[in-house]
């Protein structure tokens, strides 16, 4: 199934429309600037593993929403479960009873989690952390590892535009996976350190992903006890998707406080923040609220999600076709002598070409593979979901072997 040639005649005019009313036409993560030339920005429908943009075009969708969608687009369960509750009502004076629910299921789910709070975006709930390390220790000093990705406010966007010196005045860098550089920015700290920033493993936007050494991540928690700062995991991107629990479980590390969003309602809006019983009473302390954090319908939804991942055994299924897509790449890539770095869990996957520093070879790569019905990003790490079923990694496949062809007639096999 070739989809070369085919028309973009809806997506142009609504380009344009938008362009005459939002500033760039797009902006943030979802702007197709930032992929190469031929990418829909619009899009109509979505279903199971499988997206259609707005001029009808349909792919397997490797990119699930860059995160939220990990039970399927539009899932059953977890629509019914989001319906009843709108029929019950959204956004009200309080709560809905489900906020509870929720909150009962992280803590029965989540090991070192003692409680949990509610918002809307990542950016909300890493926020959060941070503020409530800040409010627990009296402290200022937060250390990042450089390149990680946080969300968008003024303190961690990555663009400096808009932003002043003073939003990241207290920010330490380190390197992922390098504990002596972590020794070093806590020096550097003092006791003015309030908290340890680190995602579960690192994806930053453009390179190779690389796992968790357990050293680091044992170290890290270590330097945490001893200095009194918070240890944050920034589960936005991986949670739900790497374990049921936290993503460092299986390497025996707990953090005290840990920000969740994207997956954990299969594309509702909801962000959590959970926390260990140390900083309970700190967590009460800053006003943190927004109008739309309290609604019930993603909270809902977020139960109904969390429910059918356990009962469709949601991790070893997105593992299970990771697995076969890796292997399939792997073997493609050889035949036609290409030399690749398949990285980060395998139902996180990025493919990247050696020496394509430039993301030539990947651009090709991926409008090749789009126009052969497979959606996926050359700069940014794939997203595997439940409804990838064996014969949708095929599909992908198919896409991927016309796509190898392309970069080898173009680039040769270098
Ligand atoms: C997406 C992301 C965020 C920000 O989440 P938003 O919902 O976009 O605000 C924070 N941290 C990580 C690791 C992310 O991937």
């Amino acid at each position: 199934m070739s989809l070369i040639g085919r028309l973009r005649t809806n997506d142009d005019a609504l380009r344009k429309r938008a362009t005459a009313v939002i500033p760039g036409g797009m902006y943030g993560h979802q702007h197709t600037a930032l992929l190469p030339p031929g990418f829909p920005q619009f899009f109509e429908r979505a279903d199971g593993c499988r997206i259609w943009d707005v001029d009808g075009n349909e792919y397997v969708d490797l990119l699930c929403s860059f995160g939220p969608i990990v039970a399927g687009h539009r899932h059953p369960k977890v629509e019914e479960a989001a319906a009843a509750q709108l029929a019950r009502g959204d956004c009200q004076n309080g709560p809905s009873p489900v906020m509870v629910e929720l909150a009962e299921l992280l803590v029965e789910r989540i090991a070192h989690a003692d409680w949990a709070m509610f918002a809307k975006n990542g950016t909300d709930a890493t926020t959060m952390c941070v503020t409530i390390a800040r409010a627990a220790t009296g402290r200022r000093k937060v250390l990042v590892a450089r390149g990680a990705y946080h969300g968008a406010a003024p303190w961690c966007s990555p663009r400096r535009d808009g932003t002043t010196l003073e939003d990241r005045a207290h920010l330490i860098k380190y390197r992922y996976n390098d504990l002596a550089s972590v020794e070093e920015a806590a020096d550097r700290a003092g006791d003015d350190l309030a908290a340890v920033l680190v995602s579960p493993f690192r994806h930053d936007a453009g390179f190779d992903q690389e796992l968790p050494d357990p050293g680091f991540a044992r170290g890290v928690r270590q330097l945490c006890d001893r200095t009194g700062a918070a240890l944050i995991l920034d589960e936005v991107r991986t949670g739900f998707r790497l374990n049921h629990g936290g993503s460092w479980e299986w390497l025996g590390v707990e953090p005290d406080l840990a920000a969740w969003s994207k997956a954990l309602a299969n594309g509702y809006p909801i962000a959590a923040v959970t926390g260990t019983d140390s900083l309970r009473e700190a967590a009460t302390r800053p006003f943190v609220t927004g109008s739309f954090w309290f609604s019930a319908v993603p909270m809902a939804a977020a139960v109904a999600n969390l429910d059918v991942l356990r009962d469709e055994d949601g991790v070893a299924r997105m593992e299970r076709a990771g697995a076969r897509l890796r292997q399939g790449l792997a073997d493609q890539a050889s035949t036609y002598g290409l030399s690749i770095n398949q990285t980060g869990p395998v139902q996180m996957p990025y493919l990247s070409f050696a020496a394509d520093e430039d993301h030539e070879r990947g651009s090709v790569f991926s409008v090749t593979a789009l126009e052969h019905g497979a959606y996926l990003h050359p700069g940014h790490n794939w997203f595997l979901c439940t409804a990838h079923g064996d014969e949708d990694i095929d599909r992908v496949l198919t896409a991927t072997d016309a796509a190898f062809a392309q970069v080898r007639r173009q680039f040769g096999d270098g």
